[in-house]
């Protein structure tokens, strides 16, 4: 299965890729998570990216874009993946369709997760993630069982420093001008689904298993 996860920011893209790359076997590919990791790790690339991150703005192309080539090109991508939060851009979706006509790869479905403005910023907000194995969570509709610790390993939860209103406004924005035209630009290659993300987790897991073909 090579699948594609469009939202918005805080529309439960991460939340629906843990179930989703479990049934499938598929590797979960997303470019946030990678960029954060190398901001813990104080890499070059992190370093750049983080200047971007922290103000709410779409990291550049160019960078995004070399980092899903060489990571597509990996021996576990063979057998599927699920890029979520990639592609961002028309011009990281022209790239990202070269590259898989290189690599004789069809994608198989967009899944486009449907949440209005107020939701999301209430879900970015209340956010909180595992600093061990990124688990994530939400402070009233997803809380830990206990306050502040991971269920799956007890590691220690966190916010993400750019999940504050301002710069999820700022995200949302972004999100509006920049990405929200791919939902046409999958439209016109016939792969769209959409989700109607308001719903409760479990039912829009269960929406995209069905919009898969799956049970
Ligand atoms: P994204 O990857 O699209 O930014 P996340 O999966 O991280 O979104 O979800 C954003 C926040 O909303 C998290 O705190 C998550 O626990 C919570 N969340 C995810 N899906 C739902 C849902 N269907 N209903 C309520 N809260 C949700
Ligand atoms: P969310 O789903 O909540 O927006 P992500 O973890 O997907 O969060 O992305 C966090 C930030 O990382 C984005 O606001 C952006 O700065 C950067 N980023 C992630 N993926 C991309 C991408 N494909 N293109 C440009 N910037 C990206
Ligand atoms: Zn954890």
């Amino acid at each position: 299965m090579r699948l594609i996860l469009l939202g918005p920011p805080g529309a439960g893209k991460g939340t629906q890729a843990s179930g989703i790359v479990k049934k499938y076997n598929i590797p979960h590919i997303s470019t946030g998570d990678i960029f954060r990791k190398n901001i813990k790790e104080g890499t070059e690339l992190g370093i750049k990216a983080k200047e971007y991150m922290n103000k709410g703005l779409l990291v550049p192309d160019e960078l995004v874009v070399a980092i899903v080539k060489d990571r597509l090109v990996q021996d576990d991508c063979k057998k599927g993946f699920l890029l979520d939060g990639f592609p961002r851009t028309v011009a990281q979706a022209d790239a990202l369709d070269i590259e898989l006509k290189n690599l004789k790869y069809n994608l198989d479905k967009v899944i486009n997760i449907e949440v209005s403005k107020d939701e999301l910023i209430k879900r970015a907000v209340g956010r909180r993630i595992c600093k061990e194995c990124g688990g994530t969570y939400h402070l009233i509709f997803n809380p830990s069982k206990t306050e502040g610790v991971c269920d799956e390993c007890g590691g220690e939860l966190y916010q993400r420093k750019d999940d504050n209103e301002e710069t999820v406004t700022k995200r949302i924005e972004e999100y509006l001008n920049k990405t929200q035209p791919l939902i046409n630009y999958y439209e016109k290659q016939d792969k769209i689904v959409n989700i109607d993300g308001k719903q409760d987790i479990d039912k829009v897991y269960e929406d995209i298993l069905k919009a898969l073909g799956g049970e």
